[in-house]
Protein backbone atom coordinates (compact mmCIF):
# COMPACT_ATOMS: atom_id res chain seq x y z
CA UNK A 1 0.00 0.00 0.00
CA UNK A 2 1.45 3.27 -0.64
CA UNK A 3 -1.02 6.30 0.18
CA UNK A 4 0.81 9.73 -0.47
CA UNK A 5 -0.93 12.64 1.74
CA UNK A 6 1.96 15.10 1.63
CA UNK A 7 1.31 16.85 -1.14
CA UNK A 8 2.24 20.67 0.75
CA UNK A 9 5.91 19.43 1.05
CA UNK A 10 6.00 17.99 -2.67
CA UNK A 11 4.27 16.52 -5.27
CA UNK A 12 4.46 13.77 -7.95
CA UNK A 13 5.76 15.12 -11.52
CA UNK A 14 2.70 15.79 -13.91
CA UNK A 15 3.10 14.32 -17.22
CA UNK A 16 2.73 17.43 -19.08
CA UNK A 17 5.81 18.65 -16.94
CA UNK A 18 7.98 15.93 -17.60
CA UNK A 19 7.44 16.07 -21.52
CA UNK A 20 7.99 19.52 -21.85
CA UNK A 21 11.39 18.80 -20.02
CA UNK A 22 12.82 15.34 -21.52
CA UNK A 23 14.01 17.41 -24.80
CA UNK A 24 16.17 20.07 -22.71
CA UNK A 25 17.43 17.02 -20.46
CA UNK A 26 18.44 14.88 -24.08
CA UNK A 27 18.71 16.74 -27.31
CA UNK A 28 18.29 20.36 -26.64
CA UNK A 29 20.67 22.78 -24.79
CA UNK A 30 21.77 25.98 -25.13
CA UNK A 31 22.59 28.87 -22.85
CA UNK A 32 19.60 31.29 -22.99
CA UNK A 33 21.95 34.41 -22.95
CA UNK A 34 24.24 33.49 -25.74
CA UNK A 35 23.44 34.94 -29.26
CA UNK A 36 24.22 32.05 -31.70
CA UNK A 37 21.22 30.23 -32.86
CA UNK A 38 21.48 27.01 -30.31
CA UNK A 39 21.05 29.97 -27.43
CA UNK A 40 18.25 32.05 -29.45
CA UNK A 41 16.16 28.24 -29.19
CA UNK A 42 16.96 28.32 -25.10
CA UNK A 43 15.83 31.65 -24.79
CA UNK A 44 12.94 31.28 -26.85
CA UNK A 45 11.88 28.60 -24.29
CA UNK A 46 12.92 30.64 -21.44
CA UNK A 47 10.77 32.87 -22.84
CA UNK A 48 7.56 31.46 -23.49
CA UNK A 49 7.80 29.61 -20.41
CA UNK A 50 7.95 33.43 -19.01
CA UNK A 51 4.41 33.70 -20.94
CA UNK A 52 2.91 31.27 -19.49
CA UNK A 53 4.13 31.61 -15.71
CA UNK A 54 3.15 35.49 -15.93
CA UNK A 55 -0.56 34.41 -17.38
CA UNK A 56 -1.17 31.96 -14.35
CA UNK A 57 0.56 34.65 -11.81
CA UNK A 58 -1.92 37.37 -13.90
CA UNK A 59 0.85 39.26 -14.49
CA UNK A 60 2.90 40.58 -17.80
CA UNK A 61 5.92 38.87 -18.43
CA UNK A 62 8.65 41.09 -17.64
CA UNK A 63 7.22 40.82 -14.29
CA UNK A 64 8.39 37.13 -14.05
CA UNK A 65 11.77 36.86 -12.01
CA UNK A 66 12.52 33.06 -12.61
CA UNK A 67 14.41 31.57 -9.04
CA UNK A 68 15.60 28.30 -7.80
CA UNK A 69 12.68 27.94 -6.04
CA UNK A 70 10.33 28.96 -3.10
CA UNK A 71 12.71 29.19 -0.91
CA UNK A 72 14.71 32.01 -3.11
CA UNK A 73 11.17 33.72 -4.12
CA UNK A 74 10.75 34.72 -0.45
CA UNK A 75 14.16 35.51 0.70
CA UNK A 76 14.49 38.14 -2.96
CA UNK A 77 11.02 39.55 -2.09
CA UNK A 78 12.17 40.53 1.86
CA UNK A 79 16.16 41.09 1.77
CA UNK A 80 15.83 42.66 -1.85
CA UNK A 81 13.05 45.25 -0.89
CA UNK A 82 14.71 45.91 2.49
CA UNK A 83 18.40 46.19 0.88
CA UNK A 84 17.18 48.49 -1.53
CA UNK A 85 14.86 50.47 0.39
CA UNK A 86 16.42 50.88 3.48
CA UNK A 87 13.03 50.24 5.39
CA UNK A 88 11.59 47.31 7.51
CA UNK A 89 9.98 44.77 7.13
CA UNK A 90 6.72 43.19 8.88
CA UNK A 91 5.13 39.60 8.54
CA UNK A 92 2.74 37.45 10.08
CA UNK A 93 3.73 35.03 12.45
CA UNK A 94 3.10 32.01 10.86
CA UNK A 95 5.16 32.72 7.45
CA UNK A 96 7.89 29.83 6.21
CA UNK A 97 10.72 30.20 7.59
CA UNK A 98 11.97 31.37 3.72
CA UNK A 99 10.09 34.74 4.97
CA UNK A 100 10.48 34.67 8.49
CA UNK A 101 14.49 34.39 8.92
CA UNK A 102 14.79 36.85 6.16
CA UNK A 103 12.89 39.12 8.50
CA UNK A 104 13.89 38.07 11.46
CA UNK A 105 17.73 38.66 10.45
CA UNK A 106 16.63 42.12 9.34
CA UNK A 107 15.63 43.15 12.59
CA UNK A 108 11.57 43.06 11.50
CA UNK A 109 8.40 42.32 13.57
CA UNK A 110 5.81 39.85 13.36
CA UNK A 111 1.97 39.73 13.55
CA UNK A 112 -0.38 37.72 15.84
CA UNK A 113 -2.64 35.50 14.41
CA UNK A 114 -6.02 34.07 15.44
CA UNK A 115 -7.15 30.69 16.89
CA UNK A 116 -7.76 29.60 13.23
CA UNK A 117 -4.17 30.95 11.76
CA UNK A 118 -5.56 34.41 10.25
CA UNK A 119 -3.62 37.56 10.48
CA UNK A 120 -4.92 39.63 13.28
CA UNK A 121 -5.86 42.71 11.22
CA UNK A 122 -5.33 45.19 14.15
CA UNK A 123 -2.74 44.15 15.78
CA UNK A 124 -1.34 44.96 11.93
CA UNK A 125 -2.17 47.90 11.77
CA UNK A 126 -0.42 48.83 15.01
CA UNK A 127 2.52 47.08 13.81
CA UNK A 128 2.77 49.30 10.53
CA UNK A 129 4.46 52.83 10.27
CA UNK A 130 6.36 54.94 7.94
CA UNK A 131 10.09 52.70 8.16
CA UNK A 132 8.24 49.76 6.81
CA UNK A 133 9.30 48.90 3.28
CA UNK A 134 7.46 45.19 2.91
CA UNK A 135 4.97 43.63 4.42
CA UNK A 136 4.71 39.97 4.15
CA UNK A 137 1.77 37.50 4.75
CA UNK A 138 0.70 34.73 2.85
CA UNK A 139 -1.80 33.11 1.00
CA UNK A 140 -2.09 29.60 2.32
CA UNK A 141 -0.31 28.55 5.19
CA UNK A 142 1.53 25.41 4.53
CA UNK A 143 0.74 23.62 7.88
CA UNK A 144 -2.80 24.37 8.68
CA UNK A 145 -3.90 25.36 5.17
CA UNK A 146 -5.38 29.06 6.15
CA UNK A 147 -6.35 31.57 3.54
CA UNK A 148 -5.37 35.10 4.38
CA UNK A 149 -7.58 37.71 4.07
CA UNK A 150 -5.29 39.35 1.93
CA UNK A 151 -7.34 42.28 0.35
CA UNK A 152 -8.10 43.80 4.01
CA UNK A 153 -4.30 43.57 4.45
CA UNK A 154 -3.39 45.70 1.47
CA UNK A 155 -6.18 47.92 2.91
CA UNK A 156 -4.25 48.24 6.01
CA UNK A 157 -0.84 48.97 4.26
CA UNK A 158 -2.16 51.28 1.99
CA UNK A 159 -3.85 53.14 4.61
CA UNK A 160 -0.58 52.63 7.08
CA UNK A 161 2.26 52.02 5.31
CA UNK A 162 1.79 53.45 1.81
CA UNK A 163 5.24 53.57 1.33
CA UNK A 164 5.48 49.92 1.49
CA UNK A 165 5.23 46.92 -0.98
CA UNK A 166 2.94 44.05 -0.19
CA UNK A 167 4.17 40.22 -0.90
CA UNK A 168 2.37 36.97 -0.54
CA UNK A 169 4.00 33.77 -0.60
CA UNK A 170 1.38 31.82 -2.90
CA UNK A 171 3.50 28.69 -2.72
CA UNK A 172 0.93 26.64 -1.16
CA UNK A 173 -1.99 28.65 -2.93
CA UNK A 174 -1.35 28.62 -6.54
CA UNK A 175 -2.36 25.12 -6.79
CA UNK A 176 -6.00 25.38 -5.43
CA UNK A 177 -6.30 29.57 -5.58
CA UNK A 178 -7.23 31.36 -8.86
CA UNK A 179 -3.97 34.27 -8.59
CA UNK A 180 -4.88 35.96 -11.57
CA UNK A 181 -6.84 38.36 -9.60
CA UNK A 182 -3.79 38.85 -7.11
CA UNK A 183 -1.93 40.61 -9.32
CA UNK A 184 -4.49 43.93 -8.28
CA UNK A 185 -3.47 43.21 -4.21
CA UNK A 186 0.04 42.10 -4.10
CA UNK A 187 3.18 43.94 -5.24
CA UNK A 188 5.39 40.68 -5.28
CA UNK A 189 4.30 36.96 -5.33
CA UNK A 190 6.18 34.01 -4.91
CA UNK A 191 5.88 30.14 -6.20
CA UNK A 192 7.34 27.24 -6.32
CA UNK A 193 7.36 24.60 -9.27
CA UNK A 194 7.38 21.20 -7.34
CA UNK A 195 4.23 22.23 -5.32
CA UNK A 196 2.00 21.78 -8.58
CA UNK A 197 3.03 19.07 -10.07
CA UNK A 198 6.99 20.41 -11.69
CA UNK A 199 10.43 20.25 -10.80
CA UNK A 200 12.17 20.97 -7.28
CA UNK A 201 14.77 23.89 -7.34
CA UNK A 202 12.82 25.99 -9.47
CA UNK A 203 10.54 28.89 -8.95
CA UNK A 204 9.12 32.34 -9.52
CA UNK A 205 8.73 35.99 -8.02
CA UNK A 206 6.35 38.29 -9.49
CA UNK A 207 7.18 41.78 -9.37
CA UNK A 208 5.04 44.52 -9.66
CA UNK A 209 6.43 47.71 -11.49
CA UNK A 210 8.31 50.26 -9.71
CA UNK A 211 8.69 47.85 -6.45
CA UNK A 212 12.59 48.86 -6.09
CA UNK A 213 14.28 45.61 -5.40
CA UNK A 214 18.35 44.57 -4.93
CA UNK A 215 19.19 41.45 -6.41
CA UNK A 216 20.40 38.79 -4.01
CA UNK A 217 22.76 37.10 -6.45
CA UNK A 218 25.12 38.89 -8.61
CA UNK A 219 26.95 38.14 -11.77
CA UNK A 220 26.05 38.57 -15.46
CA UNK A 221 22.46 39.96 -15.30
CA UNK A 222 20.09 37.97 -16.28
CA UNK A 223 16.34 38.07 -15.61
CA UNK A 224 16.83 41.81 -15.82
CA UNK A 225 20.00 42.26 -13.25
CA UNK A 226 17.45 40.92 -10.63
CA UNK A 227 18.52 37.04 -10.60
CA UNK A 228 21.73 36.53 -11.93
CA UNK A 229 23.11 33.10 -13.15
CA UNK A 230 22.53 30.75 -16.40
CA UNK A 231 18.72 29.54 -16.45
CA UNK A 232 17.34 26.49 -15.64
CA UNK A 233 15.63 26.07 -18.85
CA UNK A 234 14.56 22.51 -18.39
CA UNK A 235 13.47 23.43 -14.97
CA UNK A 236 12.00 26.72 -16.12
CA UNK A 237 10.08 24.55 -19.09
CA UNK A 238 8.58 21.92 -16.64
CA UNK A 239 7.67 24.90 -14.31
CA UNK A 240 5.44 26.20 -17.14
CA UNK A 241 4.09 23.29 -18.55
CA UNK A 242 3.00 21.96 -14.75
CA UNK A 243 1.79 25.19 -14.37
CA UNK A 244 -0.46 25.18 -17.20
CA UNK A 245 -2.05 21.94 -16.16
CA UNK A 246 -2.59 23.21 -12.59
CA UNK A 247 -4.65 25.98 -14.21
CA UNK A 248 -6.04 24.14 -16.66
CA UNK A 249 -8.05 21.44 -14.04
CA UNK A 250 -7.48 24.07 -10.91
CA UNK A 251 -11.69 24.55 -10.02
CA UNK A 252 -12.57 20.61 -10.94
CA UNK A 253 -9.46 19.66 -9.06
CA UNK A 254 -10.38 22.05 -5.60
CA UNK A 255 -14.05 20.77 -5.96
CA UNK A 256 -12.88 17.29 -5.69
CA UNK A 257 -10.17 17.40 -3.78
CA UNK A 258 -12.33 19.42 -1.27
CA UNK A 259 -15.06 16.89 -0.85
CA UNK A 260 -12.14 13.78 -0.46
CA UNK A 261 -10.88 16.49 2.17
CA UNK A 262 -14.04 16.75 4.10
CA UNK A 263 -14.74 13.53 4.02
CA UNK A 264 -11.12 12.41 5.78
CA UNK A 265 -11.35 15.03 8.39
CA UNK A 266 -15.24 13.99 9.29
CA UNK A 267 -14.84 10.38 9.31
CA UNK A 268 -11.46 11.37 11.35
CA UNK A 269 -13.42 13.42 13.72
CA UNK A 270 -16.54 11.04 14.06
CA UNK A 271 -14.09 7.71 14.65
CA UNK A 272 -11.91 8.44 17.37
CA UNK A 273 -12.47 10.69 21.02
CA UNK A 274 -10.26 13.57 21.48
CA UNK A 275 -9.24 14.64 18.25
CA UNK A 276 -9.26 18.03 17.66
CA UNK A 277 -9.53 20.10 13.55
CA UNK A 278 -6.89 22.88 13.73
CA UNK A 279 -8.39 26.26 12.07
CA UNK A 280 -12.18 26.85 10.06
CA UNK A 281 -12.63 24.63 7.18
CA UNK A 282 -14.40 27.67 5.53
CA UNK A 283 -10.83 29.40 4.97
CA UNK A 284 -8.58 26.63 4.09
CA UNK A 285 -6.98 25.74 0.94
CA UNK A 286 -9.17 22.01 -0.12
CA UNK A 287 -6.12 20.02 -0.26
CA UNK A 288 -5.76 20.03 3.66
CA UNK A 289 -6.39 18.18 6.54
CA UNK A 290 -5.12 18.90 9.69
CA UNK A 291 -6.03 17.42 13.21
CA UNK A 292 -3.97 17.19 16.52
CA UNK A 293 -4.92 14.19 18.88
CA UNK A 294 -4.34 14.59 22.45
CA UNK A 295 -2.14 11.61 24.13
CA UNK A 296 -0.57 10.73 20.98
CA UNK A 297 3.17 11.95 19.89
CA UNK A 298 3.21 13.09 16.15
CA UNK A 299 7.08 11.97 15.86
CA UNK A 300 5.69 7.83 16.63
CA UNK A 301 2.51 8.37 14.80
CA UNK A 302 4.30 9.21 11.62
CA UNK A 303 6.67 6.11 12.00
CA UNK A 304 3.53 3.77 12.45
CA UNK A 305 1.92 5.61 9.13
CA UNK A 306 4.85 4.79 7.44
CA UNK A 307 5.35 1.19 8.18
CA UNK A 308 1.94 0.58 6.80
CA UNK A 309 2.15 2.72 3.81
CA UNK A 310 0.62 6.36 4.58
CA UNK A 311 3.11 9.04 4.06
CA UNK A 312 2.09 12.39 5.62
CA UNK A 313 3.67 14.80 7.80
CA UNK A 314 3.69 16.62 11.06
CA UNK A 315 3.58 19.92 10.28
CA UNK A 316 6.02 21.64 7.72
CA UNK A 317 9.26 19.30 6.27
CA UNK A 318 11.62 21.04 7.48
CA UNK A 319 10.31 21.20 11.25
CA UNK A 320 9.62 17.05 11.15
CA UNK A 321 12.30 15.31 13.17
CA UNK A 322 12.16 17.87 15.98
CA UNK A 323 9.97 17.27 19.11
CA UNK A 324 8.91 21.05 19.35
CA UNK A 325 5.48 22.45 18.43
CA UNK A 326 5.50 23.92 15.30
CA UNK A 327 5.94 27.99 15.29
CA UNK A 328 2.71 28.13 13.38
CA UNK A 329 0.73 26.09 16.37
CA UNK A 330 2.45 27.84 18.65
CA UNK A 331 1.01 31.36 17.10
CA UNK A 332 -2.57 30.06 16.41
CA UNK A 333 -2.63 29.39 20.63
CA UNK A 334 -2.78 25.87 20.15
CA UNK A 335 -1.44 24.28 24.01
CA UNK A 336 1.94 22.64 23.61
CA UNK A 337 0.91 18.90 24.37
CA UNK A 338 -2.07 19.55 21.60
CA UNK A 339 0.43 20.60 19.14
CA UNK A 340 2.91 17.84 19.68
CA UNK A 341 0.10 15.37 18.68
CA UNK A 342 -0.80 17.29 15.11
CA UNK A 343 -1.32 15.81 12.23
CA UNK A 344 -1.37 17.07 8.94
CA UNK A 345 -2.49 15.22 5.98
CA UNK A 346 -1.84 17.41 2.54
CA UNK A 347 -4.03 16.09 -0.56
CA UNK A 348 -3.27 17.05 -4.27
CA UNK A 349 -4.44 16.70 -7.60
CA UNK A 350 -3.71 12.61 -7.97
CA UNK A 351 -5.18 11.60 -5.05
CA UNK A 352 -7.78 9.18 -4.85
CA UNK A 353 -10.95 8.54 -3.09
CA UNK A 354 -9.07 5.03 -2.31
CA UNK A 355 -6.11 6.97 -0.80
CA UNK A 356 -8.97 8.65 1.99
CA UNK A 357 -10.55 5.35 2.76
CA UNK A 358 -6.80 3.39 3.14
CA UNK A 359 -5.87 6.48 5.08
CA UNK A 360 -9.14 5.70 7.36
CA UNK A 361 -8.37 1.82 7.90
CA UNK A 362 -5.18 2.94 8.88
CA UNK A 363 -5.16 6.30 10.87
CA UNK A 364 -7.60 5.20 13.62
CA UNK A 365 -5.69 1.86 14.46
CA UNK A 366 -2.51 3.64 14.54
CA UNK A 367 -4.04 6.25 17.32
CA UNK A 368 -5.65 3.82 19.55
CA UNK A 369 -2.44 1.72 19.21
CA UNK A 370 0.20 4.92 20.38
CA UNK A 371 -2.87 5.54 23.06
CA UNK A 372 -2.99 1.86 24.30
CA UNK A 373 0.99 2.46 25.36
N1 LIG B 1 6.83 28.88 1.20
C1 LIG B 1 5.94 27.94 1.57
C2 LIG B 1 4.61 28.36 2.09
C3 LIG B 1 6.26 26.59 1.46
O1 LIG B 1 5.38 25.67 1.84
C4 LIG B 1 7.54 26.24 0.97
C5 LIG B 1 7.96 24.82 0.90
O2 LIG B 1 7.65 24.03 1.76
C6 LIG B 1 8.42 27.25 0.59
C7 LIG B 1 8.03 28.56 0.72
C8 LIG B 1 9.78 26.94 0.05
O3 LIG B 1 9.72 26.55 -1.31
P1 LIG B 1 10.90 25.67 -1.93
O4 LIG B 1 10.76 24.29 -1.38
O5 LIG B 1 10.63 25.72 -3.41
O6 LIG B 1 12.18 26.33 -1.58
Amino acid sequence: MAVYLDHAATTPMRPAAVDAMLPWLTTHFGNPSGSHSVSRHARQAVDEARDVVAACLGCEPGEVVFTAGGTEADNLAVTGVVAATGGRPVCSAIEHHAVLHPVEVAGGSLVGVDGDGRVDLDQLAGTLGPDVAVVSVMLANNEVGAIQPLAAVEAIVDERAPQAVLHTDAVQAFPWVDLAELGRVADLISVSAHKFGGPQGVGALAVRPGVRLAPLIHGGGQERERRSGTHNVAGIVGMAAAAQATVGGRAATAERVGKLRDELADTLLASMPDVVETGDRRHKIPGNCHVCFDRVESEALLVLLDDVGVYASAGSACASGAMEPSHVLVAMGVPTERALGSLRLSLGATTTEDDVELALKVIPDAVARLRAG
